[in-house]
């Protein structure tokens, strides 16, 4: 059997404290390490401490996917623990120094229609916490279906995207017990986070649809408990399958009715939604309606017209809400 435990790491987003997890068994693991902060250095190494465990005793961190409140310390573990980092691949460029999160998403919010303003609250909107980028060695590639063993049990790895495109979860198939990270929450719904497809970067990756099968396969899983990356765990799966799923569904019926008789850029949408946010948000508010324009565009119940530039989305005649 594996022993888990939750350690609630600090970070300083809104969302609150990350979701650590140790794995005490042999080889001695830790799933999402937190921020690359002091107040997160604190937080983890008096958490492990209480289950009588140094941070040098760290032997693996495997990452749930590469947002800096889950990721930043990783570096940290493989440079004090000699940590082996476990990522998947989609998830390596994005944990380099080069990376540039808005630059490769530049395109979309000039299709978007995002006007000027609303792009620099973005730009400048600086994170305070630094970059979080992988060590030079001592990382081993993911891509899902990998079996991480453990002295006394094993974890599977599974890849699904959706909120980021190499988010994996793991699963302990003898306590049937998922280890989610940021794919599932008990009370917010996690965003479809906007991907450019690494092959072409000027496509999307389908997010919500991915998103979408990936709740079908953990209704398969039928896990007995959730534990996710923010928040309370996760007793009844199924009823937050069917949430999440009720969400997206509920969204998707009130976008048709607003294009119903007038084209909308993805810009006004979001203001439409969420009249007063600022900063980050506006980004997050973005990517969610992309999510939802792009999905039920590829299912042909609404369509596209492009103008100077900035696509505008208008339902389909003689489509039903479904
Ligand atoms: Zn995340
Ligand atoms: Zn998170």
């Amino acid at each position: 059997m594996l022993e888990i435990y939750k350690i609630p790491v600090h970070t300083p987003y809104p969302v609150g404290p990350v979701n650590a997890y140790l794995v005490k068994n042999q080889p001695y693991t830790l799933v999402d390490p937190g921020p690359e902060t002091a107040e997160a250095k604190q937080s983890l190494a008096e958490g492990l401490a209480s289950l009588g465990v140094d941070i040098k005793d760290i032997s693996r961190v495997v990452l749930t996917h590469s947002h800096t409140d889950h990721s930043g310390l990783a570096r940290w573990l493989s440079e004090i623990a000699g940590a082996q980092i476990y990522v998947h691949r989609f998830e390596v460029r994005k944990l380099t120094l080069d990376y540039d999160f808005y630059q490769e998403r530049l395109s979309f919010f000039q299709e978007a229609g995002m006007p000027t303003e609303a792009l620099k609250e973005i730009l400048n909107d600086n994170d305070a916490v630094g970059k979080p980028v992988l060590p030079d060695t001592g990382v081993t590639i993911l891509s899902g279906g990998e079996t991480l063993k453990f002295e006394g049990g094993a974890l599977l790895t599974l890849h699904m995207p959706g909120h980021s495109d190499g988010h994996i979860c793991l699963y302990d198939q003898d306590g049937m017990c998922l280890l989610a990270g940021d794919f599932i929450l008990k009370h917010i719904s996690p965003n479809p986070n906007m991907e450019p497809d690494p092959g072409n970067f000027t496509k999307r990756l389908p997010t919500l649809k991915q998103y979408l099968g990936g709740l079908d396969l953990l209704e398969n899983l039928k896990p007995r408990l959730i534990l996710p990356g923010h928040g309370k765990n996760i007793e009844n799966g199924l009823e937050s399958v069917k949430k999440a799923r009720e969400h997206h569904k509920e969204r998707l019926n009130l976008m048709t009715s607003v294009l119903e008789n007038n084209s909308h850029s993805v810009y006004q949408l979001m203001r439409f939604y969420y009249p007063q946010i600022s900063g980050f948000e506006i980004y997050l508010g973005i990517s969610e309606v992309f999510a939802h324009v792009d999905y039920l565009l590829a299912e042909g119940r609404i369509i596209k017209k492009n103008s100077y530039g900035i696509s505008l989305f208008q339902r389909q005649a003689g489509c039903e809400n479904s």
